[in-house]
């Protein structure tokens, strides 16, 4: 029997599928650079099989079943990371968690949900909305990127000003390890016996197990949102009022800052012709923080905007998603030899003017148009900064030999800037997992995955380069 006929024998009927359609759509997640290449016509590596596993038990069957025949396991929530965190290899098995994706219990005692690691985020919210709550996470690909992608790849959201990132909210989790064990880690708020092991899982890239259940920290769904708006001379200014708010008494759920080209872009049908731009958004059923909000602006020479502002930016919140698609999917709205990527970086407050004009500068240097910036995900020491910038090339051959050189560039200048590359790792930033975390760094992750994957099934490559 070949190994994967003993697979589909330990498994439901129809669990393992070997349809090429399934194993082509599965071959690759939204990097743009796999989605390039593609749609040039290059083939990219396909798994013999997709594995639409049910149960913790299937996940079980799966990994033992690699141990055994050192099979690499690729696992996938959603599909929509863009660094090639979910991309297949020759011969590997991609573990689809679509299927696994039941809303469990809601504690509104405690304010917890339980959930599946396959659910997409549009799913649970709604369920959450019905009892009128909410997880309070949106990804802009909320909509198709699932709890386990956002826990394997550290994922924060707009609302992560007021709500936490992933991270915060990650009570309690179940993950198969390779080899088959089950890690159950109950959800509880605070864990101080040793080091914490839910967040050996998060930003794992699926490289130390297979998140497989999580408990997630829940809130009272607010109604609606109250913004406040305002119009600065600088980015500069924009980022200090934005610490100061931060820092002080007033506690925002959102807080966007756009630079000049992104103001513009965004909020263009409303007039606002030049400037950065600072928007907050408020639980309206919450203490009105508009005087300590007006007091930072006030000092920096903000002019107040409408509401207008922030009700235009949150109703079009998953645009960006369909222009990313639009430009790099069949249509090819701007042609062939054309990137559209983001970059996200962190800093702490006192970095963060620095990180801004050098991660821009890096990346301009390659861009065909002006780079957009904001700065989103606050907290009281930093915050991120992603830059949205699109390259041009001849073709699709040489925007690609760009887009490499781009990436260098911007990676050595945030770091040289005191800042960190965020949102996943995969294919694209594990060549700079050294710079992040040094070599001895590198070489505890190495031990520990040594450790816990000791066949090295669990999709390599995608968080210690091979
Ligand atoms: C248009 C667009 C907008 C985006 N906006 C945001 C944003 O606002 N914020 C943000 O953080 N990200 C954003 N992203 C990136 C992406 O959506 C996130 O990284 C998301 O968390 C990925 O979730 P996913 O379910 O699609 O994971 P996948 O892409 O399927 O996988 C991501 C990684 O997690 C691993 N993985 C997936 N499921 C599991 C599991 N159950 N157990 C173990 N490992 C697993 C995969 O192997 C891979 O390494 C955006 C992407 C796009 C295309």
């Amino acid at each position: 029997m070949d190994a994967l006929a003993a697979l589909t024998e330990r498994l439901p009927d129809g669990a393992v599928s070997t349809h090429p359609g399934e194993l082509t759509s599965r071959s690759r997640d939204a990097w743009p650079l796999a989605m390039l290449r593609e749609i040039r016509g290059e083939r990219l590596p396909r798994p013999m099989a997709v594995v639409f596993p049910r149960s913790t038990d299937d996940v079980v069957a799966t990994l033992g079943w690699a141990a055994e025949t050192g099979t690499v396991v690729v696992p996938r929530g959603g599909g929509s990371g863009v660094t090639g965190g979910a991309q297949a290899q020759w011969r590997c098995v991609v573990l689809d968690l679509s299927l696994m994706n039941a809303v469990g219990q809601i504690d509104r005692e405690s304010l917890t949900v339980e959930v599946e690691a396959g659910t997409h985020g549009d799913r649970l919210e709604a369920a959450l909305n019905r009892e009128g709550l909410t997880l309070g996470h949106h990804p802009v690909s909320l909509g198709f990127s699932s709890v386990g992608g956002w826990i394997a790849s550290s994922s924060a959201g707009l609302a992560s000003a007021g709500f936490g990132t992933i991270a915060d909210l990650v009570l309690g989790l179940e993950a198969v390890l390779a080899g088959g064990d089950v890690l159950r880690l109950p959800p509880v708020p605070r864990s101080s016996i040793g080091p914490d092991l839910r967040r050996l899982l998060i930003g794992s890239e699926g490289t130390l197990g297979v998140i497989t259940r999580a408990t997630l920290a829940v809130a009272v769904a607010p109604e609606g949102y109250r913004w406040h708006a305002f119009a600065l001379p600088a980015f500069e200014d924009g980022i200090a009022v934005a610490r100061s708010i931060v820092q002080g008494s007033a506690r925002p759920l959102m807080l966007h800052l756009f630079d000049d080209a992104e103001a513009t872009s965004t909020f263009n049908e409303l007039g606002h012709e030049d400037g950065a731009v600072l928007l907050l958004g408020f639980d309206p059923g919450g203490p009105d923080d508009a005087q300590a909000v007006e007091v930072a602006a006030d000092a920096v020479g903000a002019t107040a905007l409408t509401q207008d502002f922030g009700e235009h930016w949150w109703e079009r919140r998953a645009e960006g998603a369909a222009t990313f698609r639009r430009v790099m999917g069949e249509e090819r709205m701007l042609g062939p030899g054309v990137i559209l990527d983001s970059a996200e970086v962190s800093g702490l407050w006192s970095v963060l003017p620095k990180l801004y004009a050098a991660v821009r500068d890096a990346l301009g240097a390659h861009a065909a148009r002006p780079v957009t910036t904001h700065l989103s995900y606050p907290h009281r020491s930093g915050a991120s900064l992603t830059f949205t910038v699109l390259l041009h090339g001849q073709d699709d051959l040489s925007v690609e030999d760009r887009y490499h050189k781009c990436w260098e560039d911007a990676a050595q200048a945030c770091h040289r800037a005191g800042g960190s590359l965020a949102r996943g790792v995969g294919l694209l930033r594990a060549p700079y997992l050294e710079a992040e975390l040094g070599s001895a760094g590198v070489a505890t992750l190495r031990a520990v995955k040594q450790a816990l994957d000791p066949h090295g099934v669990l999709n390599p490559g995608k968080l210690l380069p091979e």
